[in-house]
């Protein structure tokens, strides 16, 4: 066994089907009485459906959670956290939900009870994103991981097939940097591991039959033990080169994840063979990065950044930016190579090695 250092993050999760009724105890464990509830326009509903559970704890609704966090929207949730006298905050919804949440809790500190409704994984995060200016910034800080988390099976019953995959292969890229991360310790790559396991039995029935609710339940806690790895260690060369792409070309969070990760793992293949040859086993292949490649198809997720608005001259621009500021990687990031993964990956090609 290799040195290590393990520092669990401290977590409330409750794991089960209809658990959003245990949200006004859940609130008042926390010691408040006074809940805004937040989730976007299209997730409305779920203000209701909070309302009703939190009786005389809520406080008010605010449904206007945008993509990428940006800044004006949490001042506006700011002001009429104020005007409600909120002194907690519950967010229902995906990642841009728990966004406003954790945004809201950094600059009042107030808790947050965090009701996740796809596999983002977010709710497991000291990480915040946000948008100012059209520059998004991420920073870690304990002050926006949530208090508590309640994961309700019921509620992604409703998220639909194709947000479904994505999302999911979206959490299976956390795991996957995460067990080559240099941070890596041994309870958090069991996490990883088992979170890969649960994902890959689970998406592809849910892709068949999206109301099978045992599969949505793997889902979820997959998603939860991928959330929990990207809280706890540091990412790698993918979650870079997702970063520069949607933040140049305004690509779509999850899908540019999908689409991505399985050249990746092709070019992290001879750098951390340990780590992929966990990752296959995880996947139930005999390569991690064909694996990844042919779950991608299986689950009818698109193929190649061209098909999701990725402009070709994006290539050399995007390699410039991962080359200049990588993040930390199990090998170098060297701008050749980085040059073929990312023709790759627009074209919709097999990872290399793998044509
Ligand atoms: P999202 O939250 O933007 O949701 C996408 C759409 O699906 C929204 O319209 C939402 O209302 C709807 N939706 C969500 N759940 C639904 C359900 N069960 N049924 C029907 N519709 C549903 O998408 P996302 O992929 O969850 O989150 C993406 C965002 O999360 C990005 O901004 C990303 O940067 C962020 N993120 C942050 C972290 C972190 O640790 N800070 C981790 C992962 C993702």
């Amino acid at each position: 066994m290799r040195p290590f250092r393990y520092s669990p993050l401290p977590a409330n999760v409750v794991f089960g089907f209809g658990t959003v009724a245990a949200l006004r105890e859940e609130v008042e464990r926390l010691g408040c009485k006074r809940a805004l509830v937040v989730t976007t326009a299209e997730q409305s509903a779920l203000g209701d459906l909070a309302k009703t559970h939190l009786g005389p704890a809520f406080a008010g609704l605010f449904a206007q959670a945008t993509m990428h966090t940006p800044v004006e929207v949490s001042e506006r949730a700011l002001g009429y956290a104020r005007e409600v006298k909120a002194d907690c905050v519950v967010g229902l919804g995906g990642g841009s939900t728990t966004g406003l949440a954790k945004a809201l809790a950094l600059r009042t500190d107030m808790p947050q009870v965090v009701v996740p409704t796809t596999y983002a994984g977010s709710e497991a995060t000291p990480i915040l994103g946000e948008t100012a200016g059209g520059q998004k910034t991420t920073q870690r800080s304990m002050k926006v991981l949530p208090e508590t988390i309640i994961y309700d099976v019921d509620l992604t019953m409703s998220l639909p097939k194709r947000l479904s995959a994505v999302s999911g292969m979206n959490a299976i890229a956390h795991a996957v940097e995460g067990l080559y991360a240099k941070e890596l310790d041994p309870v958090i790559a069991l996490l990883a591991q088992d979170g890969i396991r649960a994902l890959v039995k689970a998406l592809p029935v849910i892709n068949d039959r999206p109301d099978d609710r045992e599969a949505r339940s793997d889902a979820l806690y997959g998603a939860w033990a991928c959330g929990a790895v990207l809280g706890a260690v540091g990412m790698a060369l993918h979650h870079k080169l997702c970063h520069v792409l949607g933040g140049s070309f305004n690509l779509p969070h999850a899908e540019t994840h999908a689409i991505v990760l399985p050249h990746v793992a092709a070019y992290n293949r001879r750098y951390a063979p340990d780590a992929l040859a966990r990752v296959a086993a995880a996947l139930g292949a005999a390569d991690a990065a064909a694996g990844l490649y042919d779950l991608n198809r299986r689950l009818g997720i698109p193929l190649a950044l061209k098909e999701i608005g990725m402009p070709e001259d994006g290539i050399d621009k995007a390699v410039a930016a991962a080359v200049a500021s990588p993040y930390w990687n199990p090998g170098p990031v060297e701008a050749e190579p980085l040059r073929r993964l990312l023709r790759n990956a627009y074209e919709g090609q097999a990872p290399e090695g793998f044509a």
